[in-house]
C-alpha cells in the first residue's frame, strides 16, 4: 500500500506509518478529533528507492564514507539528498498520492488546502526504534506539486549528515531504515497548547493544561510562558487558573507561512481558555486516557471554536521515585566535563548548546541543555530537557535551584561545557557527582528514565519538622506529595521573574492591584497544596542583575557586585510600595481563609529593618504575630551575631539562609565557579554562626529552621538536630532522606541521654 488514510491505521502500524502516523491513526479510530490526513507508507519509500535504481547508488556512497570526517560526511549527505530530490517519482505513486490529497481537499472543502508534511523513520527489525534527527516537518504545504516536492524532501531527510552519523554510531543498517511521510491538514489554531491527562509530577488525576494564542509552536518551543490551568477530572472543577503575560505567538502570514509575531497588547494578559473550553479539553483528555489505558501527554488546538488533538503520547516521567544509582557510573565512558553536582540523578541525551534565548526551541524532549547560565525565560525549555549543564554557577545558583525543583539532573560551574561539548553528541551526566560522560548506553538510558518521577511520602514521624523549599508554584504539588510538614521557604523571585514585568513597573503604571493579584494567585497555589501546614512566604530578594532583564527593569542600577548590593530587605525598605503590595497579597489570602501563611524577611543586617518591616505590615492592616507569623532569615553574619537583639524586637521564627551566610562569612561569591572550591557550609566559622543562632533561639523559645542548601545535606542536618534546631526545610528531592537522618539523630540524642543516666 502506497497511501493509507488515518482512519485505516492504528498504533500497531508503526512499521507501515512510523510512530507519528500510527498514533494519528489510533486517535482517529478512537473517535478523537484530529485534523484529517493520510500517510505515504514506509513501503512507498522503499519501492521508490528500489524501482528507480537509486538504492544501490546511495548505499555505495554510504559504504565509502568515514563518518568522522565531517566534511566528507556533509558532502556525501548533500549528494545523496540531491539524488533523491531529483529522481522522478513513479507515475503510479504520484497518482495515488495526488488522489489522496485531492480527497483531503474535498473533505475539508478547500482547494489546495494547507497541509503539514512530516517524516517519521522506522526500521525493518526494530519498528519501535526512534531515530534522532529524522523527524523533519514542513508546514503550510499546498497543491499537488508542492506536496510531491516535500514528500521527496522528507525521504531525503533520511540522509541528513546527522542521521547517517546516528545510524552508524548505533549500528543500524542504512538499507533497513525506512521513512513514512504523514500528510495532514494544517490546524490554523487561534489558541493551542499542551495537556497532561494527570499531574505529571504526582500522578494525581487532574488535567494540567497550558495554552497560549496562535499555533501550538509557541508553547511547545517554550517561546512563551503559557497560561496554566488545572481541572479536577472527578467533577470538572477548575481548581487553578494562572494567567501569564504571553508576549509572542505564531500565526500564518499571507502566504500561509508560520511566523512569530508579538501578541497584541490587549491580549497579552487575557485568559486564553474559557471555563467551557477547559471542560471540553478535560473531557477529551479523559477519553484519550481511557482509550490508551494510561496517562497521556497531548498537544491540542482550537480552530474557530473546534477542538483538535495534534499529538498524544504516554507520559514518560511517571514512575517510581529516582533510584540511587550506586556505582552504576563505574562502567560509564570517559569523563569529558567536570563541574558541581547540583541536582542528583543520571540523564542521557543529545547535547543542545544554547547561547542565546532565541535558540531555546532547539531543545526537544530528552535533550541535554548546555548553556552559560540558565535564566527564568529558559524554564519551559529546561522542562523538556532530560539534563542540564552550565558553564557558570554554584550549587545555589538559579540553574541548581530550579533543576532540583523540576527533578532534572544538573551539573553547574563546569567552566567550559558550552565550548567543550559538541552539539548533538550523546552524553550522560551524573547530577550528583557533577560529571559528564561521553556517549549514551542502554544502561544509562534506563537510569535516566525516572527523571521527574513521583516522590514517595516518608512514613517516618519526627519531632523536628521536615519541610520543603518551593520556588515555583507548579512544583508545590510534588513538594506536598513528599509529606513535608510545610514550606520553610517560598521564594518570591521566581514568581516575579516569570510574570516578566518588574514589580516597580506595576507600581509606576498604577497597576498595584495587578501586582497584588499576581503574588496572591501564585502563593495561593502553594498555600492550598499544604493547607493547613505552614507556608513561609519570603518577601522579595531581588538582585539587580536578574531583575534588569524584566520589562521595566531597564532602570536597575548596574552594580559591581550585586550579591553585596541592593537586594533583600534593605532594598524593599527603599521601595516600600513593593513590600506593601506583598503584605497586601498575604492579607488578601488571609481574608480568604489561608491562615497558614507566615512572612519571612530576607538578608537583614540590623534589627531596625525588622522593626520597619513589621510597621509596614501593620500599616496595610495585617498584624504581625497576631494575624500572621512574622520571621526573618539569618543570612548575614551580623544577624547571627546579634540574633538576641532581633528576638527583643519580637519575632516568631528564624530561618538560616546558609547559602548567603556561607558566602558572606567566607567572602566566596556563591555564583562564581572560580571560587566554588572554597565554598563550604561546614567551615568552622559558618558552623559557629549556625550553632549560635540555633542556641539563642532555643533559649528564647523562638522556632529556628534552616532553608539553605545545607538543610538538604544529611550529615550537616544531623549536627543541626544536635544543636536543637526545630525544623529543617530541604529541597523536594531530599525530604525523604533528610527525614530519615533527622529520625536517626533524634533517636541518638535520646539514647545518649539514657546512657548517661
Ligand atoms: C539562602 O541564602 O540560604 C537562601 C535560602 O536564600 P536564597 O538561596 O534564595 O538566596
Ligand atoms: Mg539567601
Amino acid at each position: 500500500m502506497y497511501v493509507v488514510k488515518f482512519e485505516d491505521l492504528n498504533k500497531s502500524d508503526i512499521g507501515i506509518a512510523g510512530g507519528k502516523g500510527a498514533n494519528l491513526g489510533e486517535l482517529t479510530q478512537a473517535g478523537i478529533p484530529v485534523p484529517p490526513g493520510f500517510v505515504v507508507t514506509a513501503e512507498t519509500y522503499a519501492k521508490f528507492m528500489e524501482d528507480s535504481g537509486i538504492n544501490d547508488k546511495v548505499m555505495n556512497i554510504l559504504d565509502e564514507i568515514d563518518i568522522n570526517d565531517t566534511k566528507a560526511l556533509q558532502s556525501a549527505a548533500e549528494e545523496i539528498k540531491s539524488i533523491i530530490i531529483e529522481t522522478p517519482i513513479p507515475e503510479d505513486m504520484i497518482l495515488l498520492i495526488t488522489e489522496a490529497y485531492n480527497q483531503l481537499c474535498q473533505r475539508v472543502g478547500e482547494d489546495d488546502t494547507d497541509v503539514a508534511i512530516r517524516s517519521s523513520a522506522t526500521a525493518e527489525d526494530l519498528p519501535e526504534a526512534s531515530f534522532a534527527g529524522q523527524q523533519d516537518t514542513f508546514l503550510h504545504v499546498s497543491g499537488n506539486d508542492e506536496v510531491m516536492e516535500y514528500i521527496r524532501k522528507c525521504w531525503a531527510s533520511l540522509f541528513e549528515a546527522r542521521a547517517i552519523f546516528y545510524r552508524e554510531e548505533n549500528n543500524f543498517e542504512h538499507s533497513k531504515v525506512y521513512i513514512a511521510v504523514v500528510v495532514q491538514k494544517m490546524a490554523n489554531a487561534d489558541k493551542a497548547g499542551v495537556m497532561f491527562t494527570v499531574n505529571p509530577s504526582t500522578g494525581e488525576e487532574i488535567a494540567l493544561i497550558e495554552g497560549s494564542w496562535g499555533l501550538g509552536e509557541a508553547v511547545v518551543s517554550g517561546d512563551v510562558t503559557p497560561d496554566n490551568y488545572q481541572v479536577d477530572k472527578k467533577d470538572n472543577e477548575i481548581i487553578n487558573v494562572t494567567i501569564s503575560d504571553k508576549k509572542v505567538m505564531y500565526t500564518n502570514d499571507e502566504d500561509g507561512t508560520s511566523i512569530k509575531v508579538n501578541v497584541p497588547e490587549d491580549k497579552r494578559k487575557e485568559r486564553v481558555l474559557s471555563d467551557d473550553e477547559l471542560i471540553e479539553l478535560t473531557e477529551m483528555g479523559k477519553r484519550v486516557q481511557a482509550h490508551y489505558k494510561e496517562p497521556m501527554d497531548t498537544e491540542w488546538a482550537f480552530e474557530r471554536g473546534n477542538l483538535f488533538l495534534l499529538q498524544a503520547r504516554p507520559i514518560t516521567t511517571l514512575g517510581d521515585s529516582v533510584e540511587e544509582t550506586g556505582d552504576a557510573s563505574s562502567d560509564l565512558g570517559e569523563v569529558i566535563v567536570r563541574g558541581l553536582g547540583a541536582s542528583p540523578g543520571m540523564a542521557s541525551g543529545n547535547v543542545k548548546i544554547v547561547l542565546d534565548i532565541d535558540e531555546l526551541d532547539k531543545i526537544q524532549d530528552g535533550d541535554i541543555m548546555v548553556t552559560t547560565m540558565t535564566t527564568p525565560d529558559m524554564v519551559p525549555a529546561m522542562r523538556r530537557a532530560s539534563g542540564i549543564v552550565t558553564d557558570e554557577g554554584g550549587v545555589t545558583c538559579h540553574a541548581s535551584i530550579i533543576s532540583r525543583e523540576l527533578g532534572i539532573p544538573c551539573v553547574v560551574g563546569t567552566g567550559d561545557a558550552t565550548t567543550t561539548l559538541k552539539e548533538n553528541s550523546g552524553v550522560t551526566l551524573d547530577g550528583k557527582k557533577g560529571l559528564v560522560y561521553d556517549g549514551i548506553s542502554e544502561a544509562k538510558e534506563e537510569i535516566a528514565a525516572p527523571q521527574g518521577g513521583s516522590v514517595e511520602a516518608a512514613p517516618i514521624i519526627t519531632v523536628t519538622e521536615v519541610k520543603a523549599n518551593v520556588s515555583m508554584p507548579e512544583a508545590a504539588a510534588k513538594a506536598a506529595a513528599t509529606g513535608a510538614d510545610g514550606v520553610g521557604l517560598l521564594r518570591t523571585e521566581h514568581l516575579m521573574l516569570t510574570a516578566g514585568i518588574h514589580p516597580g513597573k506595576f507600581i509606576a503604571d498604577g497597576n498595584e492591584d495587578e501586582l497584588i493579584d499576581t503574588i496572591a494567585d501564585n502563593v495561593m497555589i502553594v498555600a492550598d497544596e499544604f493547607y493547613p501546614k505552614p507556608v513561609w512566604y519570603r518577601t522579595l530578594d531581588a538582585p539587580t542583575d536578574e531583575f534588569i532583564t524584566l520589562e521595566g527593569g531597564e532602570n536597575e542600577p548596574e552594580e559591581h557586585n550585586p550579591m553585596l548590593g541592593w537586594r533583600g530587605i534593605r532594598r524593599e525598605l527603599d521601595q516600600p510600595e513593593i513590600l506593601k503590595c506583598e503584605f497586601k497579597a498575604i492579607k488578601k489570602l488571609h481574608e480568604q481563609g489561608y491562615t497558614n501563611i507566615g512572612i519571612m524577611i530576607p538578608l537583614s543586617q540590623s534589627p531596625n529593618e525588622l522593626r520597619q518591616a513589621k510597621a509596614l505590615c501593620s500599616e496595610v492592616g495585617l498584624e504581625p504575630h497576631k494575624d500572621v507569623d512574622f520571621g526573618m532569615m539569618v543570612e548575614i553574619p551580623a544577624a547571627a551575631l546579634t540574633i538576641e537583639d532581633y528576638i527583643d524586637v519580637g519575632i516568631d521564627f528564624v530561618s538560616l539562609g546558609t547559602n548567603d551566610l556561607t558566602q558572606y562569612t567566607l567572602a566566596v561569591d556563591r555564583n562564581n565557579e572560580f571560587v566554588a572550591k572554597h565554598y563550604t557550609e561546614e567551615h568552622p566559622a559558618v558552623m559557629k554562626l549556625i550553632e549560635r543562632t540555633i542556641k539563642k533561639c532555643v533559649e528564647a523559645g523562638v522556632t529556628c529552621s534552616i532553608c539553605g542548601q545545607a538543610g538538604s545535606v544529611p550529615h550537616i542536618v544531623e549536627k543541626l538536630v544536635g544543636f536543637g534546631i526545630t525544623s529543617v526545610s530541604s529541597n523536594t528531592d531530599a525530604v525523604a532522606e533528610v527525614r530519615k537522618t533527622v529520625a536517626r539523630a533524634e533517636k541518638k540524642i535520646i539514647l545518649d541521654a539514657a546512657r548517661k543516666r
